[in-house]
């Protein structure tokens, strides 16, 4: 397989065309940002951890009976996915409280919920990625009722999954976002990236932060904290 004209580059990932129209090659970058594309950087080695990391999640969660669009890794950087049209809401996941939900409702960070809560945000730079309730998704056509009810489902399903992983590895999932995307036939699959990038997660004993907060906050040690989790992980 092989790439064929650029579709798309975005802040943390290209993607290419392939002589198959029904998949494409997505190609992860060191670029970093927070806040909207308004603090940039660059992660030495993060495309490689979180092609690599994403692509072992996502085999772990097909196992477990969730679609996705893997299909092959090419390279460290680079996987083959099937193509989709990304539903445009960014399905976020919390089992701790951490970042926007802990400064929204004036909480402190590293409250345990008694149950995982969803939330949705429309996926759109030019408006910061404003949260999104399942009325105002509908009203806006972004999804038809049935597909959200199918996300939710899958979303918790993920997080049921990714956190006992996680917690064999001593690595506490504090939360997380998700992408789906509709395949040509009408079947809503896990899309996106699962990485340090795209979840929050905390050492279990000094709930250490071993992700993007790290970059976030200026906290150095960024790199060792992608690294940290990819030998977690055993990649
Ligand atoms: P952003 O667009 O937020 O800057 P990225 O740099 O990660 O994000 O760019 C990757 C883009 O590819 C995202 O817009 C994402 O929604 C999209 N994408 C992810 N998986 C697929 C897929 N399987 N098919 C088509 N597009 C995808
Ligand atoms: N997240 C993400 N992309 C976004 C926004 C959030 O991957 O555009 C992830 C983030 O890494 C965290 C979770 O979603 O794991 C919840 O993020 P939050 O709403 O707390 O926002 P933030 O503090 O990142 O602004």
């Amino acid at each position: 397989m092989k790439k064929c004209e650029q579709l798309y580059e975005g802040k943390a990932k290209k993607v290419f065309a392939t002589e198959d129209p029904n998949l494409c090659i997505v190609d992860y970058k060191d670029d970093a940002t927070a806040f909207n594309g308004q603090k940039k950087g660059t992660i030495v080695g993060k495309g490689v951890v979180n092609n690599r990391m994403s692509n072992c999640m996502f085999q772990l969660l097909e196992k477990q009976g969730v679609d996705t669009h893997f299909v092959e890794e090419l390279s460290d950087r680079e996987t083959v996915v099937k193509k989709v049209e990304i539903v445009p809401l960014e399905v976020i996941i919390r089992n701790i409280s951490a970042g926007s939900f802990a400064k929204r409702f004036g909480v402190e960070e590293g409250i345990e919920f008694a149950q995982p809560t969803i939330e949705f945000s429309y996926k759109n730079d030019d408006l910061g990625d404003p949260l999104i309730n399942d009325y105002h998704a509908l009203a806006l056509n972004l999804a038809t009722q049935e597909e959200i009810d199918t996300i939710k489902k899958m979303a918790f399903k993920v997080n049921e999954v990714m956190k006992e992983y996680f917690k064999q590895l001593n690595v506490i999932l504090v939360d997380f976002k998700l992408e789906f995307g509709k395949t040509p036939d009408g079947k809503i699959i896990l899309a996106d990236e699962i990485s340090p990038d795209t979840c929050r997660f905390w050492d279990a004993d000094t709930k250490e932060k071993l992700d993007k907060d790290r970059f976030r906050r200026d906290m150095g040690g960024v790199e060792e904290a992608y690294a940290e989790m990819m030998k977690r992980i055993g990649l």
